[in-house]
Protein backbone atom coordinates (compact mmCIF):
# COMPACT_ATOMS: atom_id res chain seq x y z
CA UNK A 1 0.00 0.00 0.00
CA UNK A 2 1.43 3.56 -1.17
CA UNK A 3 0.64 6.72 0.41
CA UNK A 4 -0.72 8.42 -2.87
CA UNK A 5 0.78 11.98 -2.76
CA UNK A 6 -1.01 12.12 -6.33
CA UNK A 7 -3.15 15.18 -7.67
CA UNK A 8 -5.85 13.26 -8.32
CA UNK A 9 -6.76 10.29 -7.22
CA UNK A 10 -6.09 11.36 -3.41
CA UNK A 11 -6.36 9.90 -0.29
CA UNK A 12 -9.73 8.42 1.16
CA UNK A 13 -10.96 8.85 4.62
CA UNK A 14 -12.04 6.17 6.49
CA UNK A 15 -15.93 7.57 6.55
CA UNK A 16 -15.97 7.92 3.31
CA UNK A 17 -15.01 4.30 2.15
CA UNK A 18 -17.31 2.89 5.14
CA UNK A 19 -20.59 4.86 3.58
CA UNK A 20 -19.41 2.71 0.55
CA UNK A 21 -20.22 -0.02 2.48
CA UNK A 22 -23.84 0.73 3.57
CA UNK A 23 -26.71 -1.32 2.51
CA UNK A 24 -28.31 -0.25 -0.91
CA UNK A 25 -31.48 0.32 -1.39
CA UNK A 26 -33.05 -0.08 -4.58
CA UNK A 27 -32.08 3.53 -6.57
CA UNK A 28 -34.41 3.40 -9.12
CA UNK A 29 -37.62 2.90 -7.14
CA UNK A 30 -37.35 4.44 -3.81
CA UNK A 31 -38.16 7.88 -3.30
CA UNK A 32 -35.77 8.13 -0.18
CA UNK A 33 -33.26 7.93 -2.65
CA UNK A 34 -34.13 10.77 -5.19
CA UNK A 35 -34.37 12.74 -2.22
CA UNK A 36 -31.15 11.92 -0.34
CA UNK A 37 -29.81 12.09 -4.77
CA UNK A 38 -31.18 15.65 -4.01
CA UNK A 39 -29.96 16.52 -0.57
CA UNK A 40 -26.72 15.51 -2.19
CA UNK A 41 -26.77 17.69 -4.89
CA UNK A 42 -27.95 20.60 -2.93
CA UNK A 43 -25.08 20.18 -1.08
CA UNK A 44 -22.65 20.27 -3.26
CA UNK A 45 -24.26 23.71 -4.73
CA UNK A 46 -24.41 25.60 -1.55
CA UNK A 47 -20.88 24.80 -1.21
CA UNK A 48 -19.49 26.25 -4.30
CA UNK A 49 -22.08 29.75 -3.34
CA UNK A 50 -24.58 29.10 -5.63
CA UNK A 51 -28.44 28.57 -6.22
CA UNK A 52 -27.82 26.61 -9.71
CA UNK A 53 -28.89 23.11 -9.67
CA UNK A 54 -26.01 20.16 -9.28
CA UNK A 55 -26.72 16.80 -11.11
CA UNK A 56 -24.25 13.57 -10.17
CA UNK A 57 -22.93 11.41 -12.97
CA UNK A 58 -22.18 8.21 -13.00
CA UNK A 59 -18.83 8.31 -14.49
CA UNK A 60 -15.18 9.89 -13.70
CA UNK A 61 -14.66 13.77 -14.49
CA UNK A 62 -14.45 13.80 -17.81
CA UNK A 63 -17.67 12.53 -18.29
CA UNK A 64 -18.60 16.20 -16.95
CA UNK A 65 -16.59 17.76 -19.12
CA UNK A 66 -17.69 15.76 -22.14
CA UNK A 67 -21.78 16.10 -21.15
CA UNK A 68 -21.12 19.86 -20.69
CA UNK A 69 -20.19 19.94 -24.45
CA UNK A 70 -22.80 17.42 -25.78
CA UNK A 71 -25.45 18.91 -24.32
CA UNK A 72 -24.58 23.09 -25.06
CA UNK A 73 -23.48 21.97 -29.07
CA UNK A 74 -25.21 21.79 -31.86
CA UNK A 75 -23.60 21.76 -35.51
CA UNK A 76 -21.84 24.63 -36.62
CA UNK A 77 -21.93 26.27 -32.70
CA UNK A 78 -18.84 28.57 -33.09
CA UNK A 79 -17.04 27.61 -29.45
CA UNK A 80 -13.73 29.58 -27.82
CA UNK A 81 -11.59 27.25 -26.78
CA UNK A 82 -9.14 28.70 -24.06
CA UNK A 83 -5.99 26.91 -24.54
CA UNK A 84 -2.84 27.65 -21.93
CA UNK A 85 -2.49 23.89 -20.79
CA UNK A 86 -3.22 20.06 -21.62
CA UNK A 87 -6.71 19.85 -20.92
CA UNK A 88 -7.67 23.45 -21.94
CA UNK A 89 -6.86 22.59 -25.32
CA UNK A 90 -8.41 18.71 -25.23
CA UNK A 91 -12.15 20.62 -24.99
CA UNK A 92 -11.60 20.83 -28.90
CA UNK A 93 -11.93 17.53 -29.00
CA UNK A 94 -15.63 17.72 -27.27
CA UNK A 95 -16.90 20.40 -29.20
CA UNK A 96 -15.50 18.92 -32.60
CA UNK A 97 -17.07 15.56 -31.86
CA UNK A 98 -20.87 16.94 -31.58
CA UNK A 99 -20.39 19.10 -34.48
CA UNK A 100 -19.29 22.09 -32.92
CA UNK A 101 -16.48 24.15 -34.61
CA UNK A 102 -13.80 24.78 -31.94
CA UNK A 103 -11.61 28.08 -32.18
CA UNK A 104 -8.71 28.08 -30.25
CA UNK A 105 -7.67 30.84 -27.97
CA UNK A 106 -3.73 29.78 -27.81
CA UNK A 107 -2.04 31.35 -24.55
CA UNK A 108 1.79 30.53 -23.19
CA UNK A 109 2.03 27.77 -21.33
CA UNK A 110 4.02 29.17 -18.64
CA UNK A 111 2.27 32.04 -17.39
CA UNK A 112 -1.54 32.52 -15.63
CA UNK A 113 -4.28 33.61 -18.39
CA UNK A 114 -3.33 37.04 -19.31
CA UNK A 115 -7.10 39.02 -18.57
CA UNK A 116 -5.98 42.34 -20.38
CA UNK A 117 -5.11 40.32 -23.78
CA UNK A 118 -7.90 38.50 -23.59
CA UNK A 119 -10.53 41.60 -22.97
CA UNK A 120 -8.72 42.64 -26.13
CA UNK A 121 -9.19 39.78 -28.18
CA UNK A 122 -12.85 39.24 -27.17
CA UNK A 123 -12.86 43.52 -28.75
CA UNK A 124 -12.54 42.01 -32.10
CA UNK A 125 -13.95 38.17 -31.63
CA UNK A 126 -17.18 37.39 -29.37
CA UNK A 127 -19.82 35.75 -31.94
CA UNK A 128 -19.11 32.49 -29.58
CA UNK A 129 -22.10 30.55 -28.25
CA UNK A 130 -19.42 29.61 -25.49
CA UNK A 131 -16.35 29.36 -24.26
CA UNK A 132 -14.10 26.61 -22.58
CA UNK A 133 -11.77 27.39 -19.80
CA UNK A 134 -9.99 25.20 -17.25
CA UNK A 135 -9.31 26.86 -13.65
CA UNK A 136 -6.37 24.18 -12.97
CA UNK A 137 -4.70 22.47 -15.62
CA UNK A 138 -3.31 19.54 -13.49
CA UNK A 139 -0.56 18.36 -15.84
CA UNK A 140 1.40 21.91 -15.40
CA UNK A 141 -0.76 22.92 -12.50
CA UNK A 142 -1.84 25.94 -14.35
CA UNK A 143 -4.61 28.29 -12.43
CA UNK A 144 -6.70 30.56 -14.20
CA UNK A 145 -8.68 33.36 -12.73
CA UNK A 146 -11.98 32.60 -13.66
CA UNK A 147 -13.37 35.12 -11.18
CA UNK A 148 -12.71 37.26 -13.92
CA UNK A 149 -12.51 35.28 -16.93
CA UNK A 150 -16.01 34.09 -16.73
CA UNK A 151 -17.52 37.92 -16.61
CA UNK A 152 -15.72 38.96 -19.00
CA UNK A 153 -16.94 36.32 -21.37
CA UNK A 154 -20.58 37.05 -20.16
CA UNK A 155 -20.24 40.39 -21.02
CA UNK A 156 -20.50 39.27 -24.43
CA UNK A 157 -23.09 36.91 -23.91
CA UNK A 158 -20.98 33.94 -24.19
CA UNK A 159 -21.72 30.86 -22.07
CA UNK A 160 -18.54 29.24 -19.95
CA UNK A 161 -17.90 25.87 -19.25
CA UNK A 162 -15.50 25.73 -16.80
CA UNK A 163 -13.55 22.44 -15.65
CA UNK A 164 -12.74 23.09 -12.16
CA UNK A 165 -12.01 19.27 -11.33
CA UNK A 166 -8.44 19.39 -9.51
CA UNK A 167 -9.27 23.33 -8.19
CA UNK A 168 -12.61 23.44 -6.36
CA UNK A 169 -12.27 23.13 -2.84
CA UNK A 170 -8.82 23.83 -2.75
CA UNK A 171 -8.96 27.22 -4.57
CA UNK A 172 -12.75 29.24 -3.56
CA UNK A 173 -15.29 28.57 -6.03
CA UNK A 174 -18.22 30.89 -6.11
CA UNK A 175 -20.21 30.05 -8.69
CA UNK A 176 -22.88 32.87 -9.04
CA UNK A 177 -20.16 35.68 -8.21
CA UNK A 178 -18.09 34.12 -10.82
CA UNK A 179 -21.05 33.87 -13.24
CA UNK A 180 -19.72 30.59 -13.99
CA UNK A 181 -22.78 28.89 -16.35
CA UNK A 182 -21.28 25.13 -16.50
CA UNK A 183 -18.78 24.34 -13.55
CA UNK A 184 -17.69 20.56 -13.60
CA UNK A 185 -16.19 18.88 -10.78
CA UNK A 186 -14.98 15.03 -10.24
CA UNK A 187 -14.96 13.19 -7.02
CA UNK A 188 -11.13 11.75 -6.83
CA UNK A 189 -9.29 14.92 -6.52
CA UNK A 190 -9.74 17.89 -4.02
CA UNK A 191 -13.38 16.37 -2.88
CA UNK A 192 -11.41 13.33 -2.00
CA UNK A 193 -14.06 10.16 -3.16
CA UNK A 194 -12.68 7.44 -5.03
CA UNK A 195 -12.68 7.91 -8.80
CA UNK A 196 -16.53 6.87 -10.72
CA UNK A 197 -18.38 10.14 -9.97
CA UNK A 198 -19.01 13.53 -12.00
CA UNK A 199 -21.12 16.59 -11.05
CA UNK A 200 -22.11 19.43 -13.01
CA UNK A 201 -23.69 22.95 -11.67
CA UNK A 202 -25.74 24.23 -14.31
CA UNK A 203 -26.94 27.98 -14.63
CA UNK A 204 -30.71 29.16 -16.01
CA UNK A 205 -28.91 30.28 -18.77
CA UNK A 206 -27.23 27.13 -19.80
CA UNK A 207 -30.64 25.32 -19.41
CA UNK A 208 -32.43 28.19 -21.64
CA UNK A 209 -29.83 27.24 -23.99
CA UNK A 210 -29.80 23.44 -23.82
CA UNK A 211 -33.98 23.30 -24.16
CA UNK A 212 -33.77 26.15 -26.95
CA UNK A 213 -31.72 23.75 -29.22
CA UNK A 214 -32.88 23.00 -32.53
CA UNK A 215 -31.49 19.84 -32.92
CA UNK A 216 -31.05 17.24 -29.96
CA UNK A 217 -28.52 16.45 -27.68
CA UNK A 218 -26.31 13.48 -29.97
CA UNK A 219 -25.67 11.39 -26.82
CA UNK A 220 -27.91 9.58 -24.20
CA UNK A 221 -25.49 9.46 -21.40
CA UNK A 222 -23.98 12.72 -22.23
CA UNK A 223 -27.25 14.49 -22.33
CA UNK A 224 -27.85 17.09 -18.74
CA UNK A 225 -31.42 17.62 -20.06
CA UNK A 226 -32.21 13.90 -19.18
CA UNK A 227 -31.74 15.02 -15.69
CA UNK A 228 -34.02 18.60 -15.40
CA UNK A 229 -37.27 16.60 -14.32
CA UNK A 230 -35.12 13.71 -11.98
CA UNK A 231 -36.85 15.26 -8.91
CA UNK A 232 -40.61 16.02 -10.21
CA UNK A 233 -40.68 12.54 -11.67
CA UNK A 234 -38.31 10.51 -9.09
CA UNK A 235 -37.15 9.62 -12.02
CA UNK A 236 -33.37 8.85 -13.70
CA UNK A 237 -32.02 8.72 -17.13
CA UNK A 238 -29.89 5.26 -16.00
CA UNK A 239 -29.87 3.39 -12.72
CA UNK A 240 -27.93 5.72 -9.89
CA UNK A 241 -24.80 4.23 -8.80
CA UNK A 242 -25.83 3.91 -5.25
CA UNK A 243 -22.57 3.41 -2.87
CA UNK A 244 -20.79 5.85 -4.77
CA UNK A 245 -23.21 8.62 -3.97
CA UNK A 246 -23.37 7.48 -0.07
CA UNK A 247 -19.44 7.61 0.13
CA UNK A 248 -19.87 11.20 -2.18
CA UNK A 249 -21.87 12.28 0.59
CA UNK A 250 -19.87 11.10 3.64
CA UNK A 251 -16.86 13.32 1.16
CA UNK A 252 -18.97 16.40 1.11
CA UNK A 253 -20.09 16.37 4.76
CA UNK A 254 -16.64 15.97 5.54
CA UNK A 255 -15.59 19.29 2.98
CA UNK A 256 -18.97 21.15 4.83
CA UNK A 257 -17.34 20.45 8.91
CA UNK A 258 -14.19 21.85 7.68
CA UNK A 259 -13.83 25.31 8.15
CA UNK A 260 -10.18 25.93 7.19
CA UNK A 261 -10.24 23.91 4.04
CA UNK A 262 -9.55 27.03 1.86
CA UNK A 263 -6.97 28.34 3.83
CA UNK A 264 -5.05 25.09 5.12
CA UNK A 265 -4.51 24.67 1.12
CA UNK A 266 -3.00 27.97 0.15
CA UNK A 267 -0.72 27.70 3.70
CA UNK A 268 0.51 24.06 2.87
CA UNK A 269 0.94 25.27 -1.00
CA UNK A 270 2.94 27.78 -0.30
CA UNK A 271 5.15 26.74 2.19
CA UNK A 272 5.65 23.66 -0.83
CA UNK A 273 6.83 25.82 -3.35
CA UNK A 274 9.07 28.09 -0.66
CA UNK A 275 10.92 24.87 -0.11
CA UNK A 276 10.92 23.80 -3.72
CA UNK A 277 12.56 27.04 -4.64
CA UNK A 278 14.80 27.20 -1.77
CA UNK A 279 15.51 24.02 -2.02
CA UNK A 280 17.86 25.41 -5.71
CA UNK A 281 14.66 23.22 -7.48
CA UNK A 282 13.37 24.94 -10.02
CA UNK A 283 9.50 25.54 -10.01
CA UNK A 284 7.63 24.44 -13.37
CA UNK A 285 5.28 27.50 -13.82
CA UNK A 286 6.14 31.63 -13.93
CA UNK A 287 2.98 32.18 -12.51
CA UNK A 288 -0.23 30.98 -11.75
CA UNK A 289 0.55 28.44 -9.13
CA UNK A 290 -2.36 26.52 -8.16
CA UNK A 291 -3.11 25.41 -3.81
CA UNK A 292 -3.34 21.80 -4.73
CA UNK A 293 -0.38 20.59 -6.77
CA UNK A 294 2.78 21.61 -7.21
CA UNK A 295 4.97 21.13 -10.24
CA UNK A 296 8.82 21.32 -10.32
CA UNK A 297 11.38 20.10 -13.18
CA UNK A 298 12.54 17.13 -12.96
CA UNK A 299 16.44 17.95 -12.38
CA UNK A 300 19.45 17.45 -15.07
CA UNK A 301 21.19 14.88 -12.46
CA UNK A 302 18.28 12.08 -13.28
CA UNK A 303 15.00 11.12 -14.39
CA UNK A 304 11.24 11.44 -13.73
CA UNK A 305 11.52 7.30 -13.43
CA UNK A 306 14.25 7.50 -11.17
CA UNK A 307 12.92 9.65 -8.62
CA UNK A 308 9.45 8.32 -9.23
CA UNK A 309 10.58 4.79 -8.73
CA UNK A 310 12.62 5.41 -5.23
CA UNK A 311 9.69 7.10 -3.87
CA UNK A 312 7.86 4.31 -4.38
CA UNK A 313 9.35 1.44 -3.74
CA UNK A 314 11.81 2.68 -1.11
CA UNK A 315 9.58 5.44 0.74
CA UNK A 316 6.26 3.93 -0.07
CA UNK A 317 5.29 7.32 -1.31
CA UNK A 318 3.44 7.73 -4.70
CA UNK A 319 4.27 10.90 -6.95
CA UNK A 320 3.18 11.71 -10.39
CA UNK A 321 5.33 12.30 -13.50
CA UNK A 322 2.98 14.07 -16.33
CA UNK A 323 1.90 13.62 -19.76
CA UNK A 324 1.58 14.88 -23.55
CA UNK A 325 4.45 17.48 -24.14
CA UNK A 326 5.43 17.56 -20.30
CA UNK A 327 6.11 13.45 -19.71
CA UNK A 328 9.51 12.96 -18.31
CA UNK A 329 9.80 16.42 -17.88
CA UNK A 330 8.28 17.07 -14.60
CA UNK A 331 7.25 15.94 -11.03
CA UNK A 332 3.86 16.49 -9.78
CA UNK A 333 2.94 16.53 -5.89
CA UNK A 334 -1.00 16.81 -5.55
CA UNK A 335 -1.68 17.85 -1.72
CA UNK A 336 -5.17 18.20 -2.31
CA UNK A 337 -8.40 17.43 -0.13
CA UNK A 338 -7.05 14.85 2.23
CA UNK A 339 -3.80 14.83 0.69
CA UNK A 340 -3.13 18.19 2.27
CA UNK A 341 -1.44 18.21 5.38
CA UNK A 342 1.17 19.14 7.16
CA UNK A 343 2.44 15.65 8.33
CA UNK A 344 1.55 14.20 4.73
CA UNK A 345 3.84 16.75 3.08
CA UNK A 346 6.54 16.72 5.99
CA UNK A 347 6.64 12.88 4.99
CA UNK A 348 6.55 13.45 1.25
CA UNK A 349 9.43 15.87 1.36
CA UNK A 350 11.32 13.71 3.98
CA UNK A 351 11.29 10.98 1.11
CA UNK A 352 12.16 13.14 -1.52
CA UNK A 353 15.07 14.88 0.26
CA UNK A 354 16.48 11.58 0.61
CA UNK A 355 15.70 10.24 -3.05
CA UNK A 356 16.95 13.12 -4.54
CA UNK A 357 20.24 12.99 -2.26
CA UNK A 358 20.68 9.21 -3.20
CA UNK A 359 20.36 10.51 -7.02
CA UNK A 360 22.98 12.86 -7.25
CA UNK A 361 21.18 15.98 -6.55
CA UNK A 362 22.42 18.31 -4.25
CA UNK A 363 20.20 20.41 -2.45
CA UNK A 364 20.42 23.66 -0.81
CA UNK A 365 18.42 23.42 2.65
CA UNK A 366 16.59 20.09 4.19
CA UNK A 367 13.27 19.88 2.23
CA UNK A 368 11.58 18.80 5.53
CA UNK A 369 12.68 21.14 8.19
CA UNK A 370 12.74 24.56 5.31
CA UNK A 371 9.49 23.31 5.13
CA UNK A 372 8.36 22.80 8.61
CA UNK A 373 9.71 26.19 9.37
CA UNK A 374 7.76 27.62 6.72
CA UNK A 375 4.26 26.06 8.07
CA UNK A 376 4.49 27.03 11.87
C1 LIG B 1 -8.45 14.78 -13.21
C2 LIG B 1 -8.97 15.81 -14.13
C3 LIG B 1 -10.07 15.54 -14.96
C4 LIG B 1 -10.72 14.20 -14.96
O1 LIG B 1 -10.04 13.36 -15.81
P1 LIG B 1 -9.15 12.09 -15.44
O2 LIG B 1 -9.26 11.22 -16.62
O3 LIG B 1 -9.72 11.51 -14.19
O4 LIG B 1 -7.76 12.58 -15.23
C5 LIG B 1 -10.53 16.57 -15.76
N1 LIG B 1 -9.94 17.78 -15.77
C6 LIG B 1 -8.87 18.07 -15.01
C7 LIG B 1 -8.26 19.42 -15.08
C8 LIG B 1 -8.36 17.08 -14.16
O5 LIG B 1 -7.30 17.35 -13.39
Amino acid sequence: MYKIMTPGPTQVAENVRAARSRICTNPDIDPDFVTFYKETCDLISSLLFTKNETYILNGEGILGLEAACASLTEPQDKVLVIDNGIYGKGFAEFVSIYGGKPELYHADYFHTLDIEALASYLELHHDYKYATIVHCDTPSGMLNDISQICPLLKKYGILTVVDSVSAMFGEPVHVDEFQIDLLCGGSQKAVSAPPGLTFVVVSEDAKAAMKNRKTPVASFYANLTAFFNYYEEKWFPYTMPISDIYGLRAAFDNIAADWDMLNRHAKIANATRETIKASGLKLHLKSGFSNTVTVFDVPQETTADAILKIMKEKYNIMLAGSFDELFGKVIRIGHMGTNATISNMIETFYALDKTLCELGVNLKISLPEYFLKFTY
